[in-house]
């Protein structure tokens, strides 16, 4: 069978790992850490910085399509890649929302709505551009953000200079505050052909910055549904992406797209996306292995209410309990250390039949 060679062995190249291996894939994990979630599940496991460019292009030659759960991989390292085998999604996907002043100028140039935002180089420029933008407003890395991490509120422009040291030097996005009434996101798919398939949107609930549950069916209008999903449409077709892709949205009362403002896009799996394990016949990963190896896509159809609640840190003490709970499945990712903040595993609440 044909090999899948996926960048990044976390409990994101776990599950996309399993998905493979029940349509037949074998798959063979790059991963600069030791004992990589996936590696319980992969064929092989590769050992190497994402700077390793023999060790990529031995990966490369070992397998038929490129993809990725990690999306900070180094321009040289891709383009070591992409000369002996496809990656997808492609490298523009990957270049948009590896820097965040590139996605917003991508997404406003589709004409969707986004926070104000402006870049940040130094305390001047911070000072400026919260003239221009105002506050509340909140300070970003425009690299290697996630988890809410390298972020700074700044509530009046007194804070300022107390945001810009926590940047720690690092090149800066200010981003308007949103005043919004809930946070949902899309999960959708677009194969090697050009056809789309969306899943549900789900609405997300955040923890100190970290993803803690995404309930189905999310608090949305008719209209804001469909608004979703053309605005998931709009973004793949620009892309020409091939993969699932996760959009994060505002719920606004008011604004463009009837309310739904783009936070981030993640050219991956999502977090946000664990439901459809348990909500629908194919699931985000399923759809994504399908999308990469040139496969028909699921359509996305769901089955049942379901509420994903994360397993962070301690709460992964809960599953002798959460083992009790018969419609309840458990995702563990077998990391072996409990540390605060990190993602242990996931649990899927099958609450009822359709809503
Ligand atoms: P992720 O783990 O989702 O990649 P991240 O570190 O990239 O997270 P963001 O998604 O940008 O961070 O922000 C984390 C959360 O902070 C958002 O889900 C939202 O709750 C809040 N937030 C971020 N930007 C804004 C904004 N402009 N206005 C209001 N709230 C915001
Ligand atoms: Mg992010
Ligand atoms: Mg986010």
């Amino acid at each position: 069978g044909a090999t899948i060679g996926i960048l990044g062995g976390g409990q994101l190249g776990r599950m996309l790992s399993v998905a493979a291996s029940r349509l037949g894939f074998q798959c063979h994990i790059y991963e600069p850490g030791a004992a990589p979630p996936a590696g319980h599940v992969a064929a092989r496991v590769t050992t190497a910085p994402y700077n390793d460019l023999d060790a990529l292009r031995a990966f490369a030659q070992s397998v038929d399509v490129i993809t990725y759960e990690f999306e900070n991989v180094p321009t040289a390292s891709l383009d070591a890649l992409e000369a002996i085998r496809p990656i997808r999604p492609n490298r523009r996907a990957l270049a948009v929302s590896q820097e965040r002043i590139a996605e917003k100028d991508f997404l406003t140039g589709l004409g969707l709505s986004t926070a104000p935002y402006a870049r940040v180089t130094d305390l001047a420029t911070l000072n400026a551009a919260i003239e221009r933008i105002g506050t509340p407003a909140i300070l970003k890395t425009t690299r290697l953000g996630y988890d809410g991490k390298g972020q700074a509120r700044i509530m009046t422009p007194a804070d300022a200079p107390a945001a810009w040291e926590a940047m720690n030097g690092a090149e800066a996005v200010l981003e308007g505050f949103i005043d919004f009434s809930h946070e949902v996101s899309v999960i959708a798919a677009r194969g090697l052909d050009g056809s789309v398939a969306c899943y549900d949107p789900g609405e997300n609930v955040h923890r100190a910055g970290i993803l803690h549950t995404t309930t189905l069916p999310a608090r949305l209008s008719p209209g804001q549904r469909t608004d979703a999903v053309l605005i998931a449409a709009r973004i793949l077709n620009a892309l020409d992406y091939v993969g699932v892709l996760g959009v994060e949205l505002f719920v606004t009362p008011q604004g463009q797209t009837g309310g739904l403002i783009v936070n981030e896009i993640a050219p991956r799996v999502h977090n946000s996306g664990h439901w459809t394990q348990a909500g629908c016949a194919v699931d985000q990963f399923e759809q994504h292995i399908r999308a990469i190896a040139g496969w028909p896509l699921g359509d996305g159809t769901r089955y049942a209410d379901v509420v994903m609640e994360n397993l962070i840190g301690d709460d992964v003490a809960q599953v002798p309990d959460l083992a009790r709970e018969r419609n309840t499945q458990i995702h563990l990712y077998g990391k072996a250390e409990v540390k605060p903040g990190r993602k242990m595993g996931h649990v899927n609440r099958v609450i009822r039949g359709l809503t």
